[in-house]
């Protein structure tokens, strides 16, 4: 990848997309390609391959999917499985037509069976049941993978997967419905300090671990597996550390500036028990997380911005 490259970034506008976006901008990439929902609709066959065609990239980054935490996932179980399954079908089929050589495809932790060994390692994949909430997006994400290696064993195509861990960062969703449990976690100490609130409420029983990654080092990581040439399988992103979601909140409320009492909707479903990554295989390509949850914290939070 040099600084003339064409880069396609895909669903730039979202957290993850426009994470690679700044991380190549700021590398001095200047011919970065982009295209709005409007300009290009990724769940259509015949848009995306005729893009893909006509603009021709050097490399792809695929951050468009259909996202969202535990009960969007739960929810709109159709709508996760068939759109993720569509755009990257779209984006690995058309850019394999346009002679796209190198490509990454970005997926996500949940991709593991729910009771994988901790710290999960990536040849944990396809070993056991996945976890019932969110088998749809996950189903589709194995998909993405399973066609990356296809494609590199029929066609020779360098197309990697990466699976990031739990992220957060700038542009994060921070719709109480959908969005995940950190961005929900500080609109909630947020908004219960303007009010003033004594409680907080936090979803399950507080003792689910999970493992955040600042999107920024996210972006950083994935840069750094282009820029090296990494063509093998696939590696996971992470931190290589979690915490228990009271534990999380605790860290939240203090970033936040806010002091309540913590109370467990345990009508809400827990999820995953545990989902930490190991990244090993990441360690030895050279590349670790700087970003502690604390200062992601902060940073997150002062970039908020909370609408209805
Ligand atoms: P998951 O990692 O796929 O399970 O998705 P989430 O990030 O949505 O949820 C992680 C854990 O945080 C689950 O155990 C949730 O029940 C818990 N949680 C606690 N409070 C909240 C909240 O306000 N929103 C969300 N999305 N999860 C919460």
């Amino acid at each position: 990848m040099n600084e003339q490259s064409k880069i396609f970034v895909t669903g730039h506008r979202g957290m993850v997309g426009s994470a690679i976006r700044r991380a190549l901008e700021s590398a001095g990439y200047m011919n970065i390609l982009c295209a709005s929902r409007e300009e290009l609709d990724l769940l259509d066959q015949a848009a995306v391959h005729a893009f893909l065609r006509e603009q021709k990239p050097d490399y792809i980054f695929i951050a468009a999917a259909k996202v969202g935490g535990i009960q969007a996932n739960n929810i709109l179980r159709a709508d996760f499985l068939y759109q993720n399954l569509q755009i990257e079908c779209n984006l690995i089929q058309g850019a394999h037509l346009a002679g796209v050589q190198r490509l990454m495809f970005l997926g996500s932790s949940c991709i593991y069976p729910r009771l994988a060994a901790q710290p999960i390692t990536e040849d944990s994949l396809l070993t056991g049941s996945l976890e019932p909430t969110n088998e749809p997006y996950a189903i589709a994400k194995i998909a993405g993978i399973k066609l990356c290696e296809a494609y590199n064993a029929q066609y020779g195509r360098q197309y990697v997967s990466v699976m990031p861990t739990n992220l957060y960062g700038p542009n994060d969703n921070y719709d109480l419905a959908s969005s995940h449990v950190l961005p929900a976690l500080i609109r909630k100490a947020h908004e219960a300090k303007l009010r003033g609130d004594s409680e907080l409420v936090v979803w399950g029983t507080g003792t689910p671990r999970r493992e955040f990654l600042y999107v920024d080092d996210l972006a950083d990581a994935c840069l750094h597996l282009m820029r090296c040439g990494y063509d093998g399988p696939l590696v996971n992103i992470g931190t290589g550390e979690d915490v228990s979601i009271r534990d999380l909140a605790e860290t939240v409320m203090a970033c936040v500036g806010y002091q309540g009492e913590i109370v467990f909707d345990t009508s809400k479903p827990d999820g995953t028990p545990r989902k930490l990554l190991d990244v090993s295989r990441l360690r030895e390509l050279g590349w670790m997380a700087t970003t502690s949850l604390q200062d992601g914290i902060r940073k997150a939070y002062a970039s908020a911005t909370f609408q209805q």
